[in-house]
């Protein structure tokens, strides 16, 4: 189903939060009639102002702030849009009615603003007046295009958030303001549940838990945006990509291996020279004075695989995969978490195919994405058609290719029944593309993977096959990868799951804890079966142990086996349950006396608390299930 969707900068909401940031500003005027105003915009999450303080203020001030704004709310000052004619009457205005009387110098960035604005443009403020009990008069005027609400007295539902330092108009070479930021809803509960999700959205910050729950970890001499992944956080990727790859083979893909470097030539050929330049890392050279770069992408190295043997119309479609690890040189201030790094990995892949392949295929890869998304628990989640914009002349190739390829976008849609919206102007230059946009448990959004259809760079590397007519034709390109990136793709699922993931995903899936050290043989006994025999010494095990009976006769050979650890650390079985429990293991197995007079293992579950005894046949059974 086609959903539209409202723009936030046309939205209600949007004009709230611009009006709660004029409020803001009136407040801060009434309390401190020194400080000089400069700009106070909507933002995605509420909104902000920056204001130049004679003394800087502190987060304790914050709260008066909202105080003020409170008073001022309750006074209904209706919010009223005035024009002037020209810059010259827009100059009078705000050194009349902006500077609370402290003189020129306090209007300093609203000139500068006004400054700014083109000559012959409409000039607008907005006033918010009012008269209060006590009969003093409430006046606030501040240059600005709008819109806004009505009445003050709809801002209601606000907080005023943090504090930080911003230059104006960005420049380190200007004086440094202090920014307030803030935000507001439209209802009290959805104010609170903003709130809520942020304290929630702070637990589960995957940077955090990466750390805590032992997945990754940035290291400043290894330098920044380049994570390590430490042994838990590889058997993620390990599990995601075999799940992946497995469908991938079930699908017809063929998995491709490429290096990390490269001559420049192919990125010459392939023109990301020009059109990456800014995402490259510095360039190599050896002593043949041959340039190499550092992996940005690898479509170019599939499309040598791809062009380096004849092809027929019969052996397309071609899908070449590889988990290929690219880099690419993001600014150090934009690298966030796993969010955005300088080295990682893609689920790419790339699909060669005939024209009237291209709606078919298309729904393939769509479809491959859908049952991804269903196996990592990601209900929520919409997709972004980027078609052409119309009035634009940027795009390369044919008005019937784009019409096909688009066509083919949204029919896959449809056909799959997936809910999607067009999003005009938003395709590549070469082609048409589909983006995947998922809701996280807090409601939030993340960019994750891509479908996008390509004629630029089939071209590019004069690709053919030999079609029925036996002449030569060229195939369409399909680039995808439905995670995004394994690093992208592991963030979201740890803040998704607050770290305890489900449990075919969960790097450590048991964890099994001998009472006294007299359990841990037995207790090794019975991780060996659920991991499959490993036929390991263990040192764990003790000379006065009680010896472990036979379990491993018991093995049934269609029981699949368990990312299994033995915590033979000698502490309390107490803290042995908390420290398993904190590390998120989905199920706990206890192994004292009683078990191994009765051949039984206590199973403690991550979500559901103690289960009580059960055969070793049980328990295989409860965990085959839940596999599934
Ligand atoms: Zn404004
Ligand atoms: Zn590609």
């Amino acid at each position: 189903m086609q959903s539209t969707e409202e723009r936030y900068e046309e939205s209600y909401l949007y004009r709230l939060r611009h009006s709660a940031a004029h409020l803001m500003a009136q407040a801060v005027s009434e309390i401190w009639p020194e400080a000089k105003l400069s700009i106070g915009p909507p933002i995605e999450s509420g909104f902000y102002y920056d204001i130049d303080f004679a003394q800087p203020i502190k987060e304790d001030d914050l709260e008066k702030i909202e105080k003020k704004m409170r008073e001022l709310s309750n006074l209904k000052q209706p919010i009223v849009r005035r024009e002037v004619p020209d810059k010259g009457a827009a100059r009078d205005v705000i050194l009349a009615e902006t500077t609370n009387g402290q003189g020129e110098e306090n209007a300093l960035y609203k000139l500068q603003l006004l400054e700014a604005i083109p000559e012959g443009e409409t000039v607008s403020f907005y006033d918010q007046r009012a008269v209060d009990k006590q009969g003093k008069e409430h006046v606030f005027v501040d240059l600005c295009r709008g819109p806004h609400v009505e009445n003050t007295s709809e801002i209601k539902n606000f907080k005023l958030m943090s504090l930080a330092g911003a230059y104006w108009r960005g420049d380190v070479r200007n004086k440094q303001l202090t920014r307030i930021y803030g935000t507001a809803f439209a209802t009290k509960e959805e104010l609170e549940t903003y709130l809520h999700n942020l304290e929630e959205a702070k637990k589960r910050d995957h940077r955090i838990l990466g750390r805590e729950l032992g997945l990754f970890l940035f290291s400043a001499r290894v330098g920044p945006g380049l994570p390590l992944w430490l042994p838990k956080g590889a058997q993620l990727r390990e599990t995601l990509s075999d799940f992946l790859k497995n469908e991938q083979v079930k699908r017809g893909y063929q998995g491709v291996v490429t290096p990390n470097i490269a001559s420049i030539r192919l990125y010459e050929k392939s023109g990301h020279i020009l059109t990456f330049r800014e995402k490259l890392f510095p360039f190599m050279e050896d002593e043949e004075k041959e340039t190499f770069i550092l992996k940005p992408m690898n479509c170019p190295f599939h499309i040598e695989i791809y062009a380096s043997t004849l092809r027929s119309y019969r052996d397309l479609p071609v899908r070449l995969a590889e988990f290929g690890t690219v880099y690419r040189y993001e600014q150090s201030g934009e690298l966030a978490g796993m969010l955005r790094v300088r080295g990682f990995t893609q689920d790419d892949a790339h699909l060669f195919v005939r024209p009237d392949q291209l709606l078919e295929e298309f729904k393939g890869v769509v479809d491959l994405m859908r049952v991804v998304l269903e196996k990592l628990g990601l209900k929520s989640y919409r997709l972004r058609v980027g078609t052409r914009d119309l009035a634009n002349a940027k795009y390369i190739g044919h008005d019937e290719n784009w019409d096909l390829a688009e066509l083919a976008i949204t029919k896959a849609c449809q056909d799959l029944g997936l809910d999607y919206f067009v999003s005009p102007g938003d395709a590549a230059f070469y082609g048409p593309k589909l983006d995947l946009i998922i809701k996280d448990a807090l409601g939030r959004d993340w960019q994750m993977g891509t479908v996008q259809v390509d004629y630029n760079l089939p071209e590019r590397f004069e690709l053919e096959y030999i079609g029925e007519d036996s002449k030569p034709h060229r195939p369409i390109m399909i680039h995808r990868a439905p995670f995004g990136s394994l690093e992208r793709m592991i963030g979201l699922l740890t803040e998704q799951y607050a770290g305890a993931f489900p449990l075919w995903l969960s790097p450590v899936q048991i964890a099994v804890l001998p009472i006294a050290d007299r359990h841990t043989p037995y207790a090794c006994a019975v991780a060996d079966l659920l991991q499959g025999y490993v036929g390991r010494d263990r040192p764990e095990i003790s000379e006065d142990a009680i010896p472990a009976p036979d379990l491993l006769a018991s093995r049934d050979v269609s029981w699949p086996s368990f990312r299994t650890t033995v915590d033979s650390r000698r502490q309390s079985l107490g803290k042995k349950i908390r420290d398993n429990q904190a590390s998120k293991v989905p199920y706990m197995i206890i192994i004292g006396d009683k078990d191994i007079e009765e051949g039984t293992v206590g199973v403690r579950s991550r979500d559901e608390g103690d289960l009580g005894a059960m055969t070793m046949v049980d328990l295989m059974n409860r965990l085959q299930q839940e596999m599934n």
